[in-house]
């Protein structure tokens, strides 16, 4: 019989453990975006390049074409995988132990808690309902990104506009992320986790697998207490101590309510064979860790994920296949669009033909200077990286956008400009 002491040890574990990862993936994934918009010469990829449901709505573009949608890295096909293999193990853990978006709205309601300010429970006739919400945003967005080829979301995305909270874009193309970011803070104040219960697509997706995890949180009605401490330990509203196992595909994981529990054995997580053993809480934390971190570990180590661009010959190469088999135009000559502000001139000469001092004459700038990122350089000279495009397609030919239209797609960001 585990002792009173060993079970509330055991939950300090747990509590500190959840919390160290949860408030590491924020501060990693923050710093990752502020080093995108605020030192191009880091060259770090922006937060759009490590969200997992990027690579959902790249998946059938990588199908067809064998291409990502453009600001999607492999990172977001490596954090997808991770997520959905956990899902089979634990459910929603991504949601419930890792996910920053998910950790920045429960700390909003640890707030409203500390002020002690009651939560909000929708009643059912209108929570249900919203909460499907989620699942239409995840099928029409899906569907109209696989169908144009762009991030159709992004405009719209509280997490591009939490990676961009310092740049201009937050309140020009990432306006509406803007409003949905401040209206998910403000409804988490009141209600639980309001932007993973009623508008998140990613959750969604979850949500659906999580249908076959294996682990689930199991109620032993025979030693419970009928407290209701479970209940009012769960963000995410489950009936849990009315369930024999909780299969609600609202459940993240989170594995609070099992900590909270206070009579031995009666909320356990267990799997699905009969007879199985419990796992602690804490377990679920290191076996998410174990996972996204495999994931991330071996991916890097084969060079597939990066958490710093390429430079832009490596770049060019990329795209040549899919650009000669998407456009003809694109084929014949230079993609300029490729030429990013954390890029250097060095780099325009490698990867263009154009010889380095003919950069230096056309733009005014020293032999010393031809290894400064393009944005930096724009300070104190009198061009941009837009101007380096446009005498890029002058002199050797090929596509050019300019800024303004640059800036108005769906895959621009201040960061690369
Ligand atoms: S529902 Fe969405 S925002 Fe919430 S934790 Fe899950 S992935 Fe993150
Ligand atoms: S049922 Fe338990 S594990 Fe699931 S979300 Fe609620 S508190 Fe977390
Ligand atoms: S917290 Fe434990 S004892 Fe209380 S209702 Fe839930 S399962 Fe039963």
């Amino acid at each position: 019989m585990v002792t009173k002491e060993v079970r509330a040890k055991r939950s300090s574990v747990f509590r500190i453990g959840r919390w160290g990862v949860l408030l590491a993936v924020l501060a990693f994934s923050t710093a990752i975006g502020v080093l995108h918009q605020k030192v191009p010469s880091l060259r770090t990829v922006g937060g759009d390049g490590l969200c997992p449901f990027g690579g959902v709505e790249s998946f059938w573009k990588l199908v067809n074409s064998g291409s990502m949608i453009q600001k999607i890295e492999v990172g977001s096909f490596v954090l997808l995988a991770g997520s959905l293999v956990l899902a089979l193990f634990f459910g929603r853990a991504f949601c419930g132990q890792f996910c920053p978006l998910g950790t920045i709205q429960e700390i909003v309601g640890r707030l409203r808690d500390a002020l002690g300010v009651r939560r909000v429970e929708l009643p059912s006739w209108l929570d249900r309902p919203a909460r499907l919400l989620k699942y239409a945003l995840l099928l029409v967005l899906t569907l109209l990104t696989w169908q144009l080829g762009v991030l159709v979301v992004r405009p719209y995305d509280p997490w591009a506009a939490y990676n961009h909270l310092l740049s201009d874009e937050l309140l020009t193309t990432l306006g509406f992320g803007a409003a949905i970011l401040a209206a998910s803070l403000v409804g988490s104040f009141f209600v639980d986790r309001a932007f993973c219960k009623y508008a998140c697509p990613m959750g969604a997706l979850l949500g659906i697998v999580s249908k076959l995890q294996w682990f689930r949180v199991v109620r032993d009605a025979d030693a419970c207490v009928d407290c209701g401490v479970c209940d009012r330990a769960c963000a995410m509203n489950c009936s849990v101590s009315t369930s024999g196992a909780v299969t609600d595909s609202e459940c993240i994981a989170c594995g609070l309510c099992v900590a909270a529990c206070p009579a031995p054995g009666a909320l356990e997580i267990k799997g699905r064979a009969v007879g199985s053993r419990a796992v602690q809480p804490v377990a679920v934390v290191v076996g998410t860790l174990a996972i996204v971190l495999g994931f991330v570990g071996v991916t890097t180590a084969t060079g597939d994920m990066r958490f710093t661009k390429p430079p832009l010959m490596e770049q060019v190469l990329d795209a040549q296949p899919a650009s000669a088999a998407e456009s003809p135009s694109a084929s014949g000559g230079f993609d300029t669009s490729l030429i990013k502000g954390y890029m250097t001139m060095a780099e325009v000469s490698d990867a263009t033909g154009i010889p380095a001092e003919e950069l230096q004459h056309e733009f005014g700038i020293a032999p010393s200077e031809m290894s400064r990122p393009l944005k930096e350089m724009s300070s104190d000279h009198d061009f941009d990286t837009d101007a380096v495009r446009a005498y890029v397609a002058e002199r050797i030919g090929g596509t050019y956008a300019p800024k303004e239209e640059v800036q108005g797609s769906e895959d621009a960001c201040s960061g690369d400009q």
